[in-house]
């Protein structure tokens, strides 16, 4: 049983492969995840309500249950060496109540202050980080005096539970007030500012114990608020790259981080950084990191939960775009897999390709983005997206 220790929030002496790194969640990441462990030598467990899941594909071991089951938690805890999960939704309180079975590196306070945006963002500015302006509402009375501080164009946002979008009301004008909740069914909310960006970014921070180390800065187009393309790298100077870098770095000490975490950024046109949230794991904007980076960010999670030390990653490849391969993807990319022996194609074994649902992705390493991307754009394969970047 590896030591906890409370001042480094639950971080494990070096665990040796041969341990067991039980997953919460068994989806893309934690199969990703997984993918790491297994090279490493750990045995891996998942806990997840959908057999044959992508991670248990990969895994020693599934537990099928829903994600708060609390004696599933209780199962998956005495069967690993050390818990770990994939989606920032897990319940706290059952991890809290297995913290004395398993090592839980990454802590809870992490996935509570990332599951609450007001948490997060009192967390971020606390750290002497910009977000856009915002504030907590929970009534239309409250909302009206945060939008006579903010003013329009804002965006009204569930605190809890919202993701790609969902939960999300644009206010351009007094007209939109419409679509807000009425105040019988008003959940906790934030207001925040609409902020007029350049492009949309994230960083990756990883490590453990206080040393961190970064991932370079990538650019991010979404469409429907879904993840479409991301681009290694964001096209920023030397400077903007070291103050995105610094900041990751300000808040994985915060954090006292083990393991990976994502920030995703707005890029204003005049230089300014502004994060807009943070994900407690690897994310889809990392997934480039397999291919064009010596250590990707499913090995750098592991190890730091797993007490290894970590190098700085190197970039291995001046460029790369990686694309998301959507339910209404997978047939036009299968298609065109044996014209394109450059895409490195990633399937998540998933059962149902369900319209939008993440189905896979497919990375190029380039050292011309624009080429690639008008390659990409070229195969037809993602006509339905309105913003191909
Ligand atoms: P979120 O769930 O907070 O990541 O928001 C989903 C997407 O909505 C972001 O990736 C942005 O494209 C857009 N968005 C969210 N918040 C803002 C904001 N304050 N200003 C402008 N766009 C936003």
């Amino acid at each position: 049983m590896p030591s906890l220790s409370e001042e480094t929030n639950g971080a494990v002496d070096m665990l040796a492969p041969g341990a067991t790194i039980g997953i919460v969640g068994g989806g893309q990441l934690g199969r990703m995840m997984a993918l790491a462990a297994k090279y490493m030598g750990f045995r891996v467990g998942t806990l997840d309500p959908t057999e044959d899941c992508p991670t248990a594909q990969v895994a020693d071991f599934q537990i099928v249950a829903d994600y708060d089951d609390t004696a599933a938690i209780r199962e998956l805890a005495d069967r690993s060496d050390v818990l770990t999960y994939e989606f920032e939704n897990v319940d706290a309180d059952a991890l809290d109540a297995v913290r004395d079975r398993v090592a839980i590196p990454q802590g809870t306070d992490l996935l509570r202050v990332t599951q609450n945006r007001i948490a997060e963002k009192t967390f971020i500015n606390d750290h002497g980080i910009a977000t856009a302006p915002w504030a907590p509402v929970r009534n239309h009375a409250e909302l009206l005096a945060a939008l006579d501080e903010i003013g329009y164009p804002a965006v009204l946002k569930t605190a809890e539970g919202g993701y790609d979008g969902h939960g999300q009301i644009v206010l351009t004008s007094a007209d939109d007030l419409e679509q807000v909740w009425p105040d019988d069914a008003f959940p906790t909310a934030i207001l925040e500012g609409f902020v007029d960006f350049a492009y949309e970014a994230s960083i990756l921070v990883s490590g453990n114990g206080g040393d961190y180390v970064t991932f370079p800065v990538v650019r991010n187009i979404h469409c429907d608020n879904i993840l479409h393309k991301t681009i290694m790298p964001a096209p920023m100077d030397g400077a903007m790259q070291q103050e995105a870098r610094a900041l990751a770095v300000e808040l994985a000490k915060g954090f006292e981080l083990a393991g990976t975490l994502a920030i995703e950024l707005f890029v204003c046109a005049d230089g300014t950084l502004i994060v807009n949230e943070l994900a407690p794991r690897p994310h889809n904007s990392g997934h480039y990191t397999i291919e064009a980076c010596d250590f990707d960010q499913y090995d750098l999670h592991v190890r730091g939960i797993c007490g290894w030390p970590l190098a700085q990653p190197q970039q291995l490849t001046p460029a790369a775009v990686m694309v998301n391969v959507l339910g209404q993807h997978v047939e036009p990319t299968r298609a065109a897999i044996a014209d394109h022996p450059e895409w490195h194609v990633h399937d998540y074994g998933k059962a149902e390709a369900k319209h939008n649902r993440k189905m896979g992705h497919i990375t190029v390493l380039t050292d011309d983005v624009e080429r690639t991307v008008a390659g990409l754009d070229a195969t037809g394969c993602w006509a339905d997206i309105t913003d191909r970047g």
